[in-house]
């Protein structure tokens, strides 16, 4: 039996120490990526400095005020004004165009 509880002692020991180990480990891993997060964020920044803000393709920004998200897509809002005009305009249009009697009698 006493040699049973320096066999458990001593793997308590080396648990113990093993444990240890890895949570210096697991707090050097935090410290390297709060490192890293601070460097993408300066990366970032540098490279936001180097290209201007980003835009969609069509040249307009994509700041909060002019992106709406719709199943998962980012689209720009200028552009969705614009065509939305347009085709108020195009039906508008219609409406208000003569009504054509296409019968071929004159
Ligand atoms: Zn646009």
């Amino acid at each position: 039996m006493t040699q049973l509880c320096v066999f458990y002692q001593q793997e308590s020991a080396a648990f113990g120490n093993e444990l240890r180990l890895m949570r210096a480990e697991m707090i050097t891993c935090a410290q390297n990526a709060r490192a890293l997060e601070a460097e993408v964020v300066r990366l970032r920044a540098r490279l936001f400095q180097a290209l201007g803000p980003p835009k969609f393709r069509c040249g307009h920004s994509t700041d909060r005020y002019n992106v709406y998200e719709r199943k998962g897509k980012r689209y720009c809002r200028t552009c969705h004004r614009k065509h939305s005009a347009a085709s108020s305009k195009r039906k508008a249009a219609a409406a208000s165009a003569p009504i054509v009697d296409s019968c071929g009698d004159g």
